[in-house]
């Protein structure tokens, strides 16, 4: 049986009507890992014992009735989520042999429900990148094309899905690190709220953008999972107090009389002819739906790459003040003194993106240039957040590529990091208000998939997710899946 071709949604059910148990399930995905992934590099680790002790686990709770809400359906997980006892990298030399003590909310939340993880995906150090060419563990191949990234910083996630290695993946989105790997890989990827997901255990980058979420092959699979991973959590000061949203509810609503908001700053760009006819299409069937198609405006959207180039920066040079060889993870070799152990520590510890950020970051935050660009990047962060409740008195959601076009050759940008920047034009404004957005497979170029991106109102998860299943239930982008 082609296990890996049904749905998440469709796995639950099997493993509910005992069709296949989840040793057979789990199995199946781990065989699949150990002929594939040479090639990909999709995962960092792949934890096939304690897989199959967990999907062992499972079975017998659904023998003995005691079954948990997604009992023994596989996942892996971003290698940025800490796994007590089992390495958690980042990406980063400076990581490399890390094991946390205590394991992050995500995980954790998902472990209880009965989640067998099969391993830590691939990533772009410290999720700095939008190629996933940044990763101390090497380049991440986009199953698609394999000469083509995946995108990033969550290409790991993005890769094994798309090629049916995981049936779903945890990811995470500070500028756009899950819609963007999504959308270069044919799949549904969603970052809610900030705060809708815990942060605890989930390494920082910069801390008032990041935010958890998933990449998966549908918005049916990616709201059972999302719902089990949001919720208020004690131990992070960020997290809502709210309790985890009921994301199926909504699912088969009809979309119709609802409004669809175009931002005129983005039409206004040039963009790709394939593109914009995906778009297009993508309204037409959306109108065809009964949905309105309203002009709105986001006048401050320009500013947002270099406001978030301010502020992304600025809070990961604070954050990754701590890796300095003497509390965890690398330490370099025979230090003369304390400032060698530090200067080397981090100059051996770190690739060269990650120390360009920090050192954006420091000097953005450093006395004299604090108020000319850290403050005046914080100010204009509210005017773009401004744009968006102004346009959502309007609209429901609102629509745009995820990407400016497919995914480009490895190799292609890796020298102009400005061009690599530009992938997230679309994706970071939705990170600097805070808001939830998704990315939903729209369209193809030469073979490569594209994705659009639906941005909500804070907490509207759910409309989001009822949009994109009403598309998916109208078109069959989302069902394309590469030959690998
Ligand atoms: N590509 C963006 C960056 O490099 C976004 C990364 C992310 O969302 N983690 O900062």
């Amino acid at each position: 049986m082609n296990l890996h071709k049904l749905t998440l949604r469709e796995q639950l059910e099997g493993l509910k009507k005992n069709e296949f148990s989840s040793v057979e399930l789990t199995s199946h995905y781990l065989e699949r890992i150990s002929k594939h992934d040479e090639e990909l590099n999709s995962f960092i680790t792949v934890t096939e014992e304690h897989a199959l002790t967990h999907a062992k686990l499972a079975d017998d709770r659904y023998k003995n009735n005691q079954s948990l809400p997604l009992d023994g359906l596989p996942i892996a997980h971003k290698d940025i989520f800490c796994t007590k006892g089992i390495k958690t990298t980042c990406g980063s030399k400076m990581l490399s042999d890390f094991e946390a003590p205590y394991s992050s909310t995500v995980y954790t939340k998902l472990d209880n429900m009965g989640m067998v993880m099969l391993g830590k995906t691939n990533m772009d150090e410290f999720a700095m990148g939008s190629s996933n060419e940044t990763s101390y563990f090497g380049p991440v191949k986009n199953p698609w094309n394999k000469k083509y990234v995946p995108g990033g910083s969550s290409g790991g996630s993005a890769s094994c899905v798309s090629a049916e290695l995981a049936p779903i993946a945890t990811a995470t989105d500070t500028g756009g690190s899950i819609r963007q790997p999504a959308s270069l890989c044919g799949l549904t990827g969603i970052k809610p709220t900030y705060g809708r997901v815990s942060r605890y255990g989930m390494i920082a980058f910069a801390s008032s953008l990041d935010q958890g979420g998933v990449v998966a092959r549908s918005a049916e699979d990616a709201a059972l999972i999302l719902e089990g991973m949001s919720g208020h959590d004690p131990k992070d000061s960020t997290s809502l107090k709210l309790e985890a949203p009921d994301l199926l509810k909504n699912l088969d609503k009809p979309i119709k009389g609802m409004k669809i908001g175009l931002p005129k700053e983005f039409f206004e760009k040039e963009m790709p002819e394939f593109v914009e006819k995906a778009i297009q299409d993508a309204i037409e069937t959306y109108k065809h739906l009964g949905a309105e198609i309203v002009e709105v405006s986001l006048k401050n959207i320009n500013l947002s790459l270099p406001i978030y180039y301010i502020i992304a920066p600025a809070e990961c040079s604070a954050n990754l003040s701590r890796y300095d060889g003497v509390r965890y993870g690398y330490r370099c070799e025979d230090p003369k003194d304390l400032e060698d152990l530090f200067m080397r520590t981090r100059e051996e510890g770190f690739g060269s993106e990650v120390k360009r950020r920090i050192l954006i970051g420091t000097y953005a935050l450093s006395a004299g240039f604090y108020d000319a660009y850290y403050l005046k990047a914080q100010k204009c962060r509210q005017l773009v957040a401004n744009d968006f409740s102004e346009a959502f008195k309007a609209v429901d959601v609102i629509l745009s590529p995820t990407t400016p076009g497919t995914s480009f050759k490895a190799g292609e940008k890796s020298d102009d990091p400005i061009e690599m920047y530009l992938q997230d034009i679309f994706t970071i404004p939705a990170n600097l208000a805070g808001l939830p957005g998704i990315s939903i497979p729209c369209g193809e170029n030469s073979g490569l998939p594209l994705g659009m991106q639906l941005v909500g109102n804070s907490l509207q998860e759910d409309k989001l997710l009822q949009f994109a299943h009403s598309y998916q239930m109208n078109t069959d982008w989302h069902k394309k899946m590469p030959n690998i």
